[in-house]
């Protein structure tokens, strides 16, 4: 363990000032890495686990200079942050206005889902931070209604995900009008140059440094229930949170309509819940996240709108009522729990058509899931007749009842090498059966460990 401490990478006292009061003491390795080199002006990739304090290490080195450097260009902002979701827009803002707190620093937030002419006017007032989604940004951009020309950091947060939902022309549209002078910065708990070089060569200007943190995997125990249709998925679901000691929990859906209808089945069932997908309006989705963020409700359903970046306390367990589409996703996904050194659960339920896609995900991180059984909802799937030595299906795939989804498609699982390293620590891919945990006494496994 590193015994710096912030003062020794931050001068401003009332950034200092800030970070005490947010509880910080020390700097987390990502932090620790990233800081001195944002402030000796070099773009940087930075790859670093879920939870692992990214934010500060972009916003802390960027607020400290732009209060030590007086701007010559007071009409331009000087730091502009791109996220693929307004909830992670929103959660930015909050957490730079907390770090700004003993400062004049103002921080506007560009979003779509709300009014255009009422953020035109706030621009006119030239906040020094600017955070966003590309879209509605690069709207504002050909109204020239925002002035970058003074920039001194443009910073992509979750930047691989922007260019997985096609937000690549916007960014680049966007950063064509940022100063050539700026320094740029992505952030990702899955950042593959490789996979992104063409968003690299299109923003970043100068030579790029890459920062991979290599730290231990996050403490998410992961398991898997095997599940024989979306019917038994439900009944399982209900059970698992019956039976479950958790503070908060995500359930994550691959379509918004089961997203909606397990908001209904659970609410159904008395619980409290707060719905989060792109089927509601901007304001109901602001309220879902801020019951769920304040504890009026527990269970938060979600699609991947959910999955990047959002930083909640509480998040003790994640359940995939679908498996993710990708080992990224369902590491973003579980990346809900287990933050900043706290412990986690995951549970993915698994039927026929997700049966590959979890092999799949499995061998990405080199990681076993363990089966649990619910007594009394044991179904009759138990995976595929035959399976290839990857683990996955051979032959024709079983037929279920459930309607095909676009889950059933066999999604591509890259296996990088490089990515392993935020995954920890490789197991042998063992050609012996799961382990299968059986909870019939009384759920005891699924208890908080006590610290
Ligand atoms: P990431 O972006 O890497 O997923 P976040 O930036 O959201 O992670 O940070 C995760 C949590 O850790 C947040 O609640 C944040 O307030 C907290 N955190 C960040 N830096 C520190 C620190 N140096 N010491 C203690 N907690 C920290
Ligand atoms: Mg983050």
């Amino acid at each position: 363990m590193s015994s710096t401490r912030f003062h020794e990478l931050i001068a401003d006292s009332q950034l200092l000032k800030a970070i005490d009061a947010q509880g910080y003491e020390q700097p987390t390795p990502v932090q620790l890495q990233a800081i001195p080199r944002v402030l000796a002006g070099k773009d940087l990739l930075v790859s670093s686990k879920t939870g692992s304090g990214k934010t500060a290490a972009f916003l802390l080195p960027a607020l400290q200079k732009i209060l030590n450097d007086r701007t010559t260009n007071p009409a331009s902002s000087r730091i502009l942050i791109l996220t693929p979701t307004r909830e992670l827009a929103r959660q930015i803002v909050k957490n730079a206005e907390q770090l700004l707190k003993f400062t004049h620093i103002k921080v506007g937030m560009v979003c779509g889902g709300e009014e255009f002419k009422y953020q035109k006017a706030m621009l006119r007032k030239n906040p020094e931070i600017i955070v966003g989604t590309p879209g509605r940004l690069a709207e504002h951009v050909t109204h020239k209604s925002t002035d970058f020309s003074g920039l001194n950091f443009l910073i992509l947060d979750e930047a691989d995900r922007m260019l997985e939902m096609g937000l690549i022309e916007d960014v680049v549209a966007i950063a064509k009008t940022c100063s050539a002078e700026r320094q740029t910065l992505l952030f990702s708990a899955t950042l593959e140059p490789q996979g992104i070089r063409h968003l690299i060569k299109q923003v970043v200007l100068g030579e790029s440094e890459e920062i991979v943190v290599n730290e231990t995997a996050n403490a998410i125990e992961q398991q898997m229930i095997l599940a024989d249709d979306v019917k038994h998925k439900e009944k399982l679901l209900v059970a698992l949170l019956e039976k479950s000691a958790f503070e908060k929990v995500v359930v994550f859906t691959n379509t918004k309509a089961k997203a909606a209808q397990l908001d209904n089945l659970l609410r159904y069932n008395k619980y409290k819940v707060s719905a989060l997908h792109g089927d509601i309006t901007q304001d109901q989705r602001r309220v879902a996240l801020d019951f769920f963020r304040q504890g009026k409700t527990q269970v938060l359903v979600a699609t991947d709108v959910a999955a990047r970046g959002l930083d909640i306390p509480g998040v003790d367990l994640v359940v995939n009522f679908d498996m993710a589409h990708s080992g990224d996703e369902y590491l973003h996904r579980i990346g809900r729990t287990g933050r900043a050194d706290a412990e986690g659960r995951a549970v993915s339920f698994v039927a026929a058509n997700d049966w590959n896609l979890t092999k799949g995900i499995e061998r990405y991180l080199d990681a076993r899931f363990a089966i649990l059984s619910i007594p009394g909802l044991v179904g009759h799937y138990k995976g595929p007749d035959k399976l290839k030595s990857s683990g996955k299906a051979a032959g024709t795939k079983k037929k279920t009842d459930e309607k095909k989804t676009s889950s059933d498609k066999e999604t591509k699982v890259k296996v990088r090498a490089r990515d392993k390293k935020n995954i920890g620590k490789r197991r042998s891919p063992a050609a012996k059966p799961e382990p299968t945990i059986d909870f019939g006494d009384g759920f005891s496994a699924f208890k908080k460990k006590p610290q």
